[in-house]
């Protein structure tokens, strides 16, 4: 069978049909600018590639498009719809009300939606695309999979806030966490790795992308993550600041003359290590570069990223006393060797050792400790679409 997995954003659609047998990408690939001119990008596992223009005025007609290339005699992969027999979508927030994925219906339609003032710019773009695959393959079941859910078994220790009661008991405001599938994917795949048993072990994941989380998993189950209410809490990342002190927004407001509103953008989109580097670049490639030339700010921007991933990497081996092995994954995860390097220097205490020369080897799966440091440490690549296409074949 295969699955379709889409991955809805607010003027994008990111897909991937996979075979769910051989666990391979059929093919995979990209709508752009939905709503506003409309670029379609595909690519198949046969070499066909195609990129164009198209307009997609809404996400309805970017997932027909989607479907019109993944049957297109020359280029597609499948000689008809009926070959797609399920559709998993990644949303973003579930909040407290799902704790795994879940078949969709409408009344987790209507959960969905409820969850979205937590999530207002992904998960209405989520419904969005689940409505209109519900219209175009009203046939076809459809399984949510929320990066959310995998954090649901924190404790209240580590998700409740120091705020006065009331504002979660009425609102719901704690931490929740994200990039959940990658979490659990990864550290699945590290146990197995490391020929841990999974259910008595201590993990943690670097998940070290555009966005970027750290979680500590015990015996399998997340207990701490470093990403809060929303995405914007935890590690410095490309462009959200992360860990701020929050008296920080009411200062900028007052000298600036800005809204909290206008605050809060700037501290997701203009700040981390692009706003660190003076606006320079939120692509680790260009950093390395900048900074190898000299440049200062590039250079600094790297120091506090690091630093903070090993800050919570100590943290979260307080919360498990102790530690087994260490991932790292995502863009910056498995290609930076420079990251990594600068993360593991700071972890001599836990009697890791890096391997420099395994650091520096493009490579799939890989220890990039030596034998003899006390804690495992490897690069586990991440894939979100083969876990979310993993997850739609459990449930349907
Ligand atoms: P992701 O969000 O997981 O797709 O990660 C995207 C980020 O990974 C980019 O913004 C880059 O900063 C980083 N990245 C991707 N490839 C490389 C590379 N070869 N070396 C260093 N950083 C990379």
């Amino acid at each position: 069978m295969n699955v379709l997995v889409l991955n809805c954003g607010s003027s994008s659609l990111k897909y991937q049909l996979i075979n769910a047998a051989t666990e391979t990408a059929l093919a995979t690939g990209i709508c752009e600018r939905i709503g506003i001119d409309g670029k379609f990008k595909y690519k198949s596992n046969t070499g066909a590639k195609v990129e164009k223009q198209v307009t997609m005025e809404t996400h309805e007609t970017a997932v027909k498009c989607v479907l019109d290339a993944l049957v297109e005699p020359e280029t597609g992969v499948i000689k008809s719809l009926d070959e797609i027999g399920a559709v998993g979508h990644r949303v973003v927030h579930g909040g407290e009300s799902f704790a795994q994925s879940v078949v969709i219906d409408d009344e987790v339609i209507k959960a969905i939606e409820a969850c979205s003032d937590l999530a207002p710019l992904h998960n209405p773009a989520n419904l969005i695309g689940i409505n209109a695959c519900k219209a175009l393959m009203p046939n076809v079941p459809m399984v949510a999979v929320f990066d959310t859910a995998f954090h649901q078994s924190m404790p209240a220790r580590a998700y409740l806030y120091g705020l006065p009661c009331k504002y979660y008991d009425e609102y719901k405001i704690r931490k929740y966490g994200f990039h959940g599938t990658s979490h659990s994917f990864v550290s699945k795949r590290m146990a197995e790795f490391a020929g841990l048993d999974i259910n008595n072990s201590k993990i943690i994941v670097c998940h070290l992308g555009n966005g970027a989380s750290v979680t500590a998993v015990l015996n399998g189950k997340s207990i701490d993550t470093s990403m809060g209410l929303t995405p914007l809490e935890g590690l410095t990342m490309g462009t959200r600041s992360g860990d701020i002190d929050p008296a920080i927004i009411e200062y900028i407001v007052n000298k600036e003359g800005k809204t909290v509103s206008e605050v809060i953008a700037m501290l997701n989109k203009e700040s981390g290590v692009q706003g660190m580097s003076g606006g320079l670049s939120s692509d680790f490639r260009d950093l390395t570069i900048a900074s190898e030339e000299g440049n200062v700010l590039a250079i600094q921007a790297l120091e506090v990223y690091s630093y903070r991933v090993a800050k919570y990497i100590g943290s979260y081996v307080a919360a498990m006393n102790g530690v087994d092995a260490i991932a790292f994954t995502a863009g910056i995860g498995e290609n930076d060797d420079l990251v990594r390097a600068n993360v593991v220097g700071y972890l001599g205490y836990l009697g890791i050792t890096l391997d420099k020369e395994k650091n520096n080897t493009k490579s799939n799966e890989l220890y990039i400790c030596t034998p003899d440091s006390k804690v495992k440490v490897a690069i586990i690549p991440t894939n979100e679409e083969l876990a979310i296409a993993r997850e739609t074949m459990a449930l349907i």
